[in-house]
């Protein structure tokens, strides 16, 4: 009897297993197609220097638009985009549609040239041995300023691979680039290698935004941009939905803010309405 319900047990997992991986299958084909197609495009969520609440720059983020399901979040298939390896060529277009949208920007709203576009590299890019030509290429392809781009890669990827990451840093940082540690918090880092890394930003981590007014947090967060600050780094707060949470941050001299206080991420066409009335629809209602 007992053996009967292990074989059961055995059944019922392996067709899940199976299903799952023909779900991956499915959904692997669909981004291979979609990317043909021509369903990814980028919201932009502003980034906010905290002193003033004038606008630093932008974060590029991705979005798929499926036909007849709506649009799908990141969370759900960037996973998937990097088990399958697809992330490398859906990488290369986030970048380049973000940097064609910078110098876009640029050329129509002067105001622009002082801000910066930060787009996401996930794990494979940066193992890829051609990511600094394509960098590089991109680059020239769309005559974006190097220094007006900056390369968010999360504090995992980089402690995944230190010596890696410290060689291809460097070399991304050579081509004038600027690069920040994201979601910094959440792994774990050795002060150290943090020193080691040619990075000019972290960016704080949500989780720990979003608990600031919790004495511990708040010592926390305060020790991190204390750190950051002594490394010659500047800080970018994630996630800031409440005024009290920007205001602490603001005493802790953190530079920069990004979260639904200000804006949510927003499409081009947004972004471009409030470039144009000179600035800042900031801290306005959901779309
Ligand atoms: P991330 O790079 O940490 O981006 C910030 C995420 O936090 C965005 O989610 C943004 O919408 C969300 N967010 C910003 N402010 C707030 C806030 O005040 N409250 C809350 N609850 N959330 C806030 P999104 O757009 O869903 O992206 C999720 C993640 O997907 C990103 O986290 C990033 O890791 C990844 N991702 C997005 N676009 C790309 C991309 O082009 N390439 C790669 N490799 N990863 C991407
Ligand atoms: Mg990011
Ligand atoms: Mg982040
Ligand atoms: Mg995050």
């Amino acid at each position: 009897r007992a053996k009967g319900e292990g074989r059961n047990r055995f059944k019922v997992f392996n067709t899940r297993m199976l299903e799952d991986a023909i779900r991956l299958m499915d959904l692997e084909s669909a981004l291979r197609l979609a990317l043909d197609r021509g369903e990814f495009f980028l919201d932009y969520q502003p980034i906010l220097s905290l002193s003033d609440r004038s606008l630093q720059g932008f974060e590029a983020l991705v979005r798929w638009r499926r036909p007849g399901k709506g649009v799908a979040s990141p969370k759900d298939f960037i996973p998937v985009a990097e088990d399958t390896g697809l992330i490398v060529p859906l990488g290369l277009w986030v970048l380049e549609e973000a940097c064609r949208t910078m110098v876009r920007w640029q050329t129509d709203f002067p105001q622009v040239l002082a801000m910066s576009m930060s787009v996401n590299l996930s794990a494979k890019q940066l193992t890829q041995p051609t990511l600094v030509e394509d960098v590089e290429r991109i680059l020239r392809a769309t005559g974006l300023d190097p220094h007006a781009l900056k390369l968010e890669i999360t504090e995992t990827v980089i402690m995944d691979n230190p010596e890696v990451s410290i060689l291809r840093l460097k070399r991304l940082k050579a081509l004038g680039v600027r690069l920040s540690v994201d979601d910094f918090g959440t792994g774990y880092s050795s002060l150290s290698y943090l020193q080691r890394f040619p990075i000019d930003t972290l960016k704080v981590d949500r989780t720990f935004v979003s608990e600031i007014e919790a004495n511990e947090n708040r010592k926390i967060v305060g020790a991190v941009v204390a750190l950051a600050h002594s490394l010659g780094l500047d800080v970018v707060a994630e996630g800031v939905e409440l005024e009290a949470q920007s205001a602490v941050l603001t005493d802790f001299a953190c530079e920069a803010g990004q979260g639904f206080l200000f804006s949510r991420p927003i499409a081009r066409e947004d972004v471009e309405r409030m470039l144009d009335s000179g600035g800042c629809a900031l801290g306005q209602a959901e779309p």
